[in-house]
């Protein structure tokens, strides 16, 4: 069931991934639109895991939905970096991680 592309990357993006290329975790709340770059190290979860999938394993601090969407790094330094160069402040909390007990055994 392992579908690779030829893109060069085999395989989806992992937190691994994030932490070697010195990026940040982009989180998205789909319910409210809030979004917010987390330290894919400071994240419960093993660096082999997919990036896409994190979010399935995250709730929004600020709605309580799990429609959180996640993805690689879309801005540098992040979100909240980006805001202040755009002159937006973002008082935010992030999303936070489930609890270990959450975690489905693989
Ligand atoms: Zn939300």
């Amino acid at each position: 069931m392992k579908r690779e592309h030829h893109t060069g990357v085999p395989g989806p993006v992992t937190l691994g991934d994030l932490a070697s290329a010195g990026k940040l975790l982009w989180c998205w709340c789909s319910a409210c639109g809030r979004e917010r770059d987390l330290e894919p190290a400071s994240l419960p979860l093993p660096m082999t895991y997919p990036v896409p999938d994190v979010g399935t394993r995250m709730v929004c601090s600020a709605c309580g939905s799990r429609k959180v969407r996640t993805a690689p790094e879309l801005y540098p330094g992040g979100i909240v970096a980006q805001r202040a160069r755009w002159g937006v402040s973002t008082a935010t909390p992030p999303p936070k991680p489930l609890s270990a007990s959450d975690h489905s055994p693989t």
